[in-house]
């Protein structure tokens, strides 16, 4: 059967890109998106459109869906996975900081959600994963403001699932505890950075990002009656939770 076309944000790094190379040897056609479009082209994958999206412009995301679609038919898989993680203590860090960590964690969460909901509930057939983390069932040291936007993916992502049950359209949460990305690049605070990286250290480094993509396709590739609707995933050694 003809494979249906699947989008992955935040696709030119760590997870995303794993994911991506994953879902194309598994020969899904894909629409990548980031905002560094020359790293998705890089990945110089077959049966891809990439594009050069912030996930917080509710338009540009949603015009580079049509377009996929116009070439590959619905959108039948989104993988809403762009994220960044400044971590920093609340009292030390800027507003505009935690408002960008929202923009992207959370509202682009829903500017993907909203683009493709319409037409999956319309066919009866869809599913959208929505990447949090443990940090969206617990909280930590530094992690506040972040920790905020991946409990509101969890929850979003909860009430979604039991209002498109009926649809058959299925809304999936993947919480990962530490993985080897480049997650961290966005953090300031040389105290903070070491301590993180100290722990993710002594747990081997966490999980690595192609241990997430080949869950995902796993959760994707289920039957559409099966819902494996939520995933914490960590190293054996991590002790987060
Ligand atoms: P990386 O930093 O390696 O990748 C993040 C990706 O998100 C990049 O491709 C980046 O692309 C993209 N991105 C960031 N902001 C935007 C934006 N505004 N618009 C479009 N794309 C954007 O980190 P990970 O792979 O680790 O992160 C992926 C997800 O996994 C995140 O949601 C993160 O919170 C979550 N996660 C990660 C964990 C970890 O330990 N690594 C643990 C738990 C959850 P570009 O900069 O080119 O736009």
């Amino acid at each position: 059967m003809k494979k249906k076309l699947v989008v992955i944000t935040g696709a030119s790094s760590g997870i995303g890109k794993e994911t991506a190379k994953i879902f194309n040897t598994n020969g899904y056609p894909l629409l990548l998106l980031a905002r560094r479009v020359e790293l998705l082209k890089e990945l110089n994958l077959t049966n891809t459109i990439c594009k050069k999206v912030d996930v917080a412009d509710y338009q540009s995301f949603k015009k580079s869906i049509e377009e996929a679609e116009k070439k590959y038919g619905p959108v039948d898989l989104l993988i809403n996975n762009a994220g960044i993680m400044p971590l920093e203590y609340i009292y030390n860090q800027k507003l505009e900081v935690q408002h960008k960590i929202v923009d992207i964690n959370i509202k682009g969460v829903l500017n993907g959600m909203h683009t493709v909901i319409p037409r999956m509930k319309e066919l009866k057939h869809g599913t959208i994963i929505n990447i949090s983390s443990v940090a969206g069932r617990y909280t930590y040291d530094a992690h506040s403001v972040y920790c905020g936007t991946k409990y509101a993916v969890h929850a979003i992502s909860e009430q979604a699932r039991k209002e498109l049950a009926d649809f058959n359209v299925r809304i999936l949460t993947f919480a990962p505890a530490i993985v080897d990305t480049n997650l961290l690049s966005t953090v300031e605070n040389k105290e903070i950075l070491d301590a993180y990286n100290s722990n993710k250290k002594r747990v081997g480094n966490g999980l690595r990002p192609e241990d997430v993509g080949k869950m995902l396709l796993y959760m994707y590739q289920l039957p559409q009656r099966i819902s494996l609707k939520e995933i914490i995933y960590s190293a054996t050694k991590d002790n987060c939770c």
